[in-house]
């Protein structure tokens, strides 16, 4: 190509990028700019579009009334156990209108579980196409941060994974919202995100198998490695797992690469052609010896820049409960920039961060007026303690620095109402920050939920992540970060005490040192000592046993992921558990101790 054809091209993707960019600003600054009018609509027009509703009938809201006031009044106490038998029928094929007017296209299914199974959330196409055109209008943000960048040149590592999808006996399809998102082509055909050129076929993302599937992709991202602008995973922690995939079969894509020969285990047909057809026409020796210099050997600090050298940034969720992974991927990356855009779920796409690049640790997500009618539960530390539950304010009425339970009520019905105890709430806690134009900033908290008790005492997860991060502290002098976590309150000693499970990383290898095992009891009391006043009074009195750590073999939370997928949980969707309670998995994580590690001493306690 001669350079006037490169200026030209290099012009219209600039362009492109540009007016992508303005069109995005123009749709949220009127979005946010409006937010209590939105509001107003958004319930306005779930109560008159399902006026006819089975649901709205049974419960006897006047026909026709649209004020947020009767709404309160008139519309009963639900939580997701409330409509499930309503969403069995939808399952079962009655689509008659029963909870919203507009048809259910599919039953997208959440990692919230009801009785152990998924829960099924219904979608309508106009639910979809409002997430799709948000979603799709928040990457141009980010875009203008990239400097420096041709955007027509940019390839996307995009390790996306898809599930098997199950047909409901009402003919509906039931699938994870990952799947829905990607399968839709809409997401493609309207994304003027010109980085959405993944360097992955099509085939590779849909197909179920995930072996056959992130085995691909690793090989069409090692072949176009130079063109890999940007890596995207939707958790952190699935690159992490994408990682521990590359270190167990490196050699194998080596081989593939070398002998131009795909690996006889990528049996599904339509992929096995693509790969052949498109990427394994010859064999790349150079190549091969070039990633299999790259990965051998225990080092594997900044692997990502050293493999994909144009990267500019990782995209992934990393806030919540995947701030874990951060430390794990500023080391894998070499450094570059983490960007998480999505505050999102089954039942709603909630909140986008504006300013991309702000890094995981400062995201306040700007919420969506649009995609739900919104109610704030505000909350105080005793709540958890004293399970009282405070009036829900509206979005008119939230206030900076309060600390919130989000409670939604979406287009698709899921119905929210204050009564106490009763109502569709998310389960995440929100800390209100500022405002962007006249609508609500959050950072997400956590989930709002009890992960570790043995006594009076309740430690949250976000009490247990900020142990963690005592524990990390303690470690960093000796190169060494915790991989993952998770906890058990075990009961079967007297008293009772926190077993808390680590898997351990160590940077440069530790001289055959090892660490010793007073830095790990030295870690014990550092996570007792962050611990709170319930818990530490309990130690005090004896109630609770010193906490005590157990030292993972490497692995460990690799196959327990292995496990939870295998018995049903959806791969782009896994969160870690943070405390584990089945037997099967505290089997399989207690099969894997290579040491055990007491608390020294009862942490101070003041009241
Ligand atoms: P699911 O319905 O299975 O997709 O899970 C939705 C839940 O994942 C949310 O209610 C949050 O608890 C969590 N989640 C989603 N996005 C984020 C985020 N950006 N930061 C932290 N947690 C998130």
């Amino acid at each position: 190509m001669d350079e006037a054809v490169v200026v030209v091209a290099e012009k219209s993707g600039a362009e492109v990028q540009a007016r992508a960019y303005e069109a995005s600003v123009q749709y949220i600054e009127e979005l946010t700019s409006k937010c209590n009018e939105i509001q107003t609509k958004v319930l306005a027009e779930i109560l008159s579009q399902n006026a006819e509703t089975e649901y709205l009938k049974r419960h006897g809201m006047p026909h026709g009334h649209i004020n947020r006031d009767t709404f309160k009044t008139n519309v009963p106490v639900i939580t997701y156990e409330d409509i499930k038998s309503d969403i069995l029928r939808i399952y079962n094929g009655d689509f008659s209108p029963l909870l919203c007017a507009k048809p259910i296209v599919e039953l997208v299914l959440s990692t919230g579980t009801s009785s152990g199974q998924s829960k099924m959330i219904p979608i309508t196409n106009d639910d979809m196409q409002r997430r799709i055109r948000l979603r799709n209008a928040v990457y141009p943000f980010l875009t203008k941060c990239i400097e420096g960048e041709n955007p027509d040149k940019g390839k996307m590592l995009g390790l996306l994974l898809t599930r098997d999808e199950t047909i409901t006996p009402g003919g509906l399809v039931a699938r994870p919202g990952t799947n829905a998102i990607l399968k839709n082509p809409q997401f493609y055909n309207d994304n003027p995100y010109p980085y959405n050129t993944n360097t992955s076929p099509i085939e590779a993302i849909h197909c179920p198998d995930h072996f056959q599937s992130i085995y691909t992709q690793l090989l069409c991202g090692f072949y176009q490695r130079h063109d890999v602008t940007s890596v995207k995973v939707v958790f952190g922690s699935n690159l992490t797992w994408a990682i521990h995939f590359l270190k167990g079969h490196y050699s194998d894509l080596c081989h593939d690469i070398s002998s131009g020969n795909l690996n006889p285990k990528i049996t599904d047909l339509s992929l096995r052609t693509r790969m052949i057809d498109t990427f394994m026409q010859h064999p790349q020796p150079e190549l091969a010896k070039f990633i299999e210099s790259a990965c051998i050997g225990e080092n594997w600090e900044g692997i990502l820049k050293t493999i994909w050298p144009n990267a500019k940034y990782i995209e992934a969720i990393l806030t919540g409960s995947m701030t874990q992974y951060i430390p794990m991927l500023n080391y894998y990356s070499g450094g570059l920039p983490l960007v998480t855009l999505l505050y999102v779920s089954s039942e709603c796409d909630f909140g986008y961060n504006l300013d991309p690049m702000c890094g995981p640790y400062n995201i306040s997500y700007t919420l969506m007026p649009n995609m739900a009618y919104y109610e704030f539960i505000p909350l105080t530390s005793e709540d958890d303690v004293s399970g009282s539950q405070p009036e829900p304010v509206d979005m008119a009425n939230v206030e900076v620095g309060q600390e919130y339970e989000l409670v939604i009520t979406t287009y698709t019905g899921l119905y929210s109402q204050l009564l106490m105890n009763s109502r569709y709430r998310m389960g995440d806690v929100i800390l209100l920050t500022g405002f962007y134009n006249s609508t609500p900033q959050f950072k997400f908290i956590r989930r709002r939920n009890v992960v570790l008790s043995i006594d009076v005492d309740k430690t949250t997860e976000s009490d247990l992540h900020m142990a963690i991060q005592m524990a990390s502290n303690v470690l960093q002098p000796f190169n060494t970060i915790i991989l993952d976590y998770t906890s058990n309150s075990c009961t079967e000693t007297i008293p009772g005490h926190y077993v808390i499970y680590l898997e351990l990383i160590t940077k440069t290898p530790a001289n055959g040192t090892g660490l010793g095992a007073n830095i790990l009891e030295e870690c014990c009391l550092a996570m007792e000592e962050s611990l709170g006043f319930y818990y530490k009074s309990g130690r005090k009195s004896n109630c609770i046993g010193p906490l005590e750590i157990r030292v993972l073999s490497n692995g460990t939370f690799e196959k327990l992921m292995d496990f939870a997928i295998s018995n049903g949980a959806t791969f782009n969707q896994f969160k870690m558990p943070r405390c584990v309670k089945s037997v099967s998995m505290l089997e399989l994580l207690d099969s894997r101790v290579d040491s055990s590690h007491f608390s020294p001493s009862t942490p101070h306690c003041r009241s």
